[in-house]
């Protein structure tokens, strides 16, 4: 594994072009995006891809997002690129949308786990954009960690997560957004979420004028999952992680007491400072009370506290509305 350093507004064009350099070359490169860090590959090299696989420990049946620069690169990847497509991605193009559609032939199965469909995003990040335009191929790149662990939002997670990889990884600071991308089916007649994220439920739907219909995480195996990577448990810290109800001050205090007096350390992950406050755990963090600003610290804080050997995470769960949507699925799949 090398780091290297990037201004994340004005990434420097040698380091771009080496990066760049090493995907055409079928090697690995770990890349910012305004979602999380990715772990990138040339998403038309199937044993490029497979390495993206050994290095995550990634079950095959999981597919793989695969980067382009603009719609264009879009469009030379799929069989059809319908209207509503064009309409959301240029609504949030560059964004975290990911837009799954029947894939072409230049996709290798080994991206899409052997499904006929492709997930294909334009990220909003400058150093992913620099990075998609100087290699000149689409880049498949899954969250960059192991296999169920929580995604890297800084380059010192990557480094963390991957420690043994064969892999460059560029360092373009903070992710903005701090969550996975939106994953919205759109190759039926109902556009489909496969996974709520950086755009919420009811942004699409006031965009189309139009309900979309919404698919649960769930345990049925994969027999009864639309789309693999689904499954339930995903993007957990080591730490049992356990919800509980939103504004409950009691519950928490009390979740934080029992699990102390068990012998666990205990930290607590709160909305606003009452918890904190009221139960006194050994480590407490208030996090943002809207939904962005708790995206974005999210993953950095469950990192900082698999760091510090905490075992137990005593979460207060957040409020209703669509727009917690990828926070509410990224909290039950972390207690799962
Ligand atoms: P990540 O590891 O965070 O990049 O997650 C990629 C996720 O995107 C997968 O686990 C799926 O949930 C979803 N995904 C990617 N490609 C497809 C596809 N072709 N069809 C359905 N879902 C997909
Ligand atoms: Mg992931």
């Amino acid at each position: 594994m090398e780091l290297l350093l990037v201004d994340q507004d004005a990434p420097d064009p040698d380091a771009i072009a080496r990066a760049a350099a090493q995907l055409r070359n079928g090697r690995l490169v770990a890349f910012p995006t305004e979602t999380v860090y990715g772990l990138g590959a040339n998403a038309l090299d199937p044993s490029a891809v497979a390495r993206i696989y050994r290095a995550k420990g990634r079950p095959s049946n999981n597919p793989l997002i695969v980067h382009v620069a603009d719609v264009a690169g879009a469009r030379r990847i799929v069989a059809e690129w319908p209207r509503i497509a064009e309409q959301l991605a240029a609504r949030w193009w560059p964004g975290p949308l990911t837009i799954v559609l029947e894939k072409n032939a230049s996709i290798p199965n080994s991206v899409t786990a052997g499904l006929t469909k492709v997930g294909v995003r334009v990220p909003a990040h400058p150093v992913a954009l620099a990075l998609l335009r100087a290699a000149g191929v689409p880049i498949a790149a899954p969250s960059a960690n192991r296999a169920n662990a929580v995604s890297p939002t800084t380059a010192q997670h990557v480094q963390n997560s991957l420690p043994d990889a064969d892999v460059l990884v560029l360092d373009g600071g903070r992710c903005e957004v701090g969550i996975e991308s939106t994953v919205l089916d759109l190759s039926g007649p109902v556009p489909t979420m496969l996974r709520p994220g950086g755009v919420s439920q009811a942004e699409i739907e006031h965009e189309l004028g139009m309900p979309i219909r919404r698919v649960e995480a769930s345990d049925d195996g994969d027999a009864g999952r639309p789309a693999p990577g689904m499954s339930k448990k995903h993007y957990a810290p080591r730490a049992k992680l356990v919800r509980i109800p939103h504004g409950d001050v009691g519950a928490m205090a009390r979740a934080i007491d029992d699990a102390r007096r068990a012998g666990e350390l205990v930290a607590a992950l709160a909305i606003g400072e009452s918890v904190c406050a009221a139960a006194a755990p050994a480590a407490c963090v208030a996090m943002p009370d809207d939904p962005h600003g708790y995206a974005r610290w999210l993953y950095a804080e469950l990192h900082a506290m698999d760091d510090r050997g905490m075992t137990r995470i005593v979460v207060e769960d957040v409020p209703p509305g669509t727009a917690w949507d990828g926070v509410r699925d990224r909290l039950a799949r972390a207690s799962a």
